[in-house]
């Protein structure tokens, strides 16, 4: 399958989120790669993003909370190309109200070929990978031809 390429600039959009048994941990994490974080555009589902503000100190744009629609706005950006990175320290050992929509947020991610991290040794792995301090031209499938696929609508040709 061909590819189209989206080019990351040096400055990334990340978007965090985390289930309310997993903020601790993305909130320790966050305060230890503070500075790695600054000077990227972070955005996050609003309780999450309201902790992280007031942990961090700096402007994060916050979406409403996830099970009122936040992983969906997150996904939405995603598709629209608004964000580059998606940090989702989701909860395995708790149903979520909000589960087909996480769900949905993961299946962007991969769609769209976003690198995403679902835990902290992920989290680590990717915020020290000297591709972060770069451009990097993320390879995304071209979907055009099936956008421009043909469906059989059963009709008759006479
Ligand atoms: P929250 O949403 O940051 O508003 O708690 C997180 C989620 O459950 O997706």
């Amino acid at each position: 399958m061909a590819h189209k390429k989206f080019p990351m600039e040096h400055d990334k959009k990340i978007a965090l989120v985390a289930h309310d048994n997993k903020k601790r941990d993305l909130l320790e994490w966050a305060k230890f790669n503070r500075d790695l974080l600054a000077h990227h555009k972070v955005f996050a589902t609003g309780t999450t993003g309201k902790l992280l503000e007031r942990e961090l100190g700096f402007k994060i744009t916050k979406l409403n909370s996830g099970p009122l629609g936040g992983d969906q706005q997150i996904g939405a950006k995603i598709v629209e190309g608004k964000i580059d990175f998606l940090i989702f320290f989701w909860d395995p050992l708790e149903p979520q109200p909000h589960d087909p929509d996480v769900k949905a947020l993961l299946r962007m991610a991969v769609v769209w070929n976003i690198p995403i991290a679902n835990n902290r040794a992920s989290a680590d792995f990717m915020i020290s990978s000297p591709l972060m301090d770069g451009e990097y031209d993320r390879l995304v499938p071209d979907y055009d031809n099936y956008v421009a696929r043909k469906i059989d609508l059963g009709e008759k040709t006479n």
